[in-house]
């Protein structure tokens, strides 16, 4: 089991150094690898627009002969901790050494794509068009995503290999994140003459408190996480900077947050005086795909085909099909068998790796079923 090709295939890309914005060697690996395969590959130009970055996202397609058209998508870059990585294997898992990450996220969804698209292209089976994505600077907020021209994707059906748990979990929708700004500029003067002040800490402590922290409801939550007041005490506060982060599955109730944010700083700037500058930066929307979609039942049937169990499931944190689903792409997110990513003790169960390849071929199969 652990010389299958796609075993060793995920312990070669391991091997080569990579980080967000340092995907160079390993996209060109992929690239190479799809070409041999027939695929027609590109990198886009987002490397430019992303501070220091030396690779594009790498979009690869395969004509069909059938109608139709199936994306796959997974990231090539991995979180910190990434160099050096030495996989081992400990009973039926890889694990790193543990002095690394194991980067099995996202290289295990990177692995199922190649491995599955080869047993495609060898099949010899009629099968739609294909699109691969591998995009870049993932894991430093969707960076390659965000600046991924979707309007190239033909696929209106998507699955992005990209989500801790075992095989069979089928992720239909995750949260939307903004971030949210705050500034208020008071008055300074002697703490002995308030009167003469105009407090910003003040200022800022009634806009957060007219406003909600922590779970809003079922699907919102927000974490006010930052407050500075550089002021000493003998002195009323002239400036206060805080930030937050707001999530949620619900777009429109994120969209009421960050509106009643921008109103509640409004009011309390006219009732204090204070000046105070609201900004909010949507990283990116929350998405869900319905149960009964054609992308949730095709992953259910093609997991069904390799007698295991599908769990759709919602997700909490943001990934590519966040992004994505923007352009009215059916997506979800589909677990490769990996757990604790970002740290040391990075697992990732080898028959779910090897799974994956064989339900990325049959996804592509049975497209032309549905
Ligand atoms: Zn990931």
């Amino acid at each position: 089991m652990n010389n299958t090709p796609i075993v060793e295939e995920f312990i070669r890309m391991a091997k080569i150094d990579t980080a967000s914005r340092q995907e160079r060697e390993l996209a060109d690996y992929v690239k190479g690898e799809l070409a041999a395969m027939g695929f027609t590959v590109t990198e886009d130009g987002a490397a430019k627009h992303i501070e220091g970055a030396t690779t594009g996202n790498v979009l690869a397609v395969l004509e069909g002969q059938l109608d139709g058209s199936i994306l796959f998508c997974a990231h090539l870059d991995r979180v910190q901790n990434g160099l050096g990585i030495q996989p081992r294997f400990e009973g039926d898992n890889l694990v790193s050494d543990g002095t690394t990450i194991l980067a099995a996220d996202d290289l295990s969804g990177v692995a199922a794509v190649l491995d599955g698209m080869r047993r495609l292209v060898r099949s010899g089976e009629k099968h739609p068009r294909i699109e691969v994505l591998f995009s870049v600077c993932e894991e430093i907020g969707l960076r390659g995503s965000y600046h991924f021209d979707t309007s190239v994707i033909q696929s209106r059906i998507g699955y992005v290999l990209d989500s801790p748990g075992r095989i069979g979990r089928i992720l239909r929708s995750a949260m939307g994140k903004a971030q949210l700004f705050l500034e208020v500029y008071g008055e300074e003067a002697h703490a002995a003459y308030p009167e003469r002040g105009k407090s910003a800490l003040n200022a800022a402590v009634k806009v957060l408190s007219h406003i909600e922290d922590g779970r809003v409801d079922e699907a919102t939550v927000i974490n006010w996480s930052y407050l500075n007041s550089p002021t000493p005490c003998n002195t009323i506060p002239g400036h206060v900077e805080a930030k937050a982060f707001a999530m949620s599955r619900d777009n429109d109730k994120l969209a009421a947050y960050i509106k009643k944010f921008h109103t509640v700083a409004a009011q309390v700037a006219q009732e204090t005086g204070c000046r105070i500058e609201t900004k909010d930066i949507l990283d990116y929307p929350a998405f869900l795909t319905r149960d009964s979609s054609d992308c949730v039942r095709l992953a259910q049937r093609a997991l069904g085909q390799m007698k295991l169990r599908a769990s759709v499931e919602d997700g909490a944190g943001g990934f590519d099909a966040n992004l994505l689903s923007r352009a009215g792409i059916e997506l979800v997110g589909l677990s490769t068998g990996y757990s604790g990513n970002h740290t040391v003790k990075e697992t990732l169960v080898v028959e779910d790796l090897i799974q994956s390849g064989c339900l990325v071929t049959n996804i592509a199969l049975e497209y032309a079923k549905l």
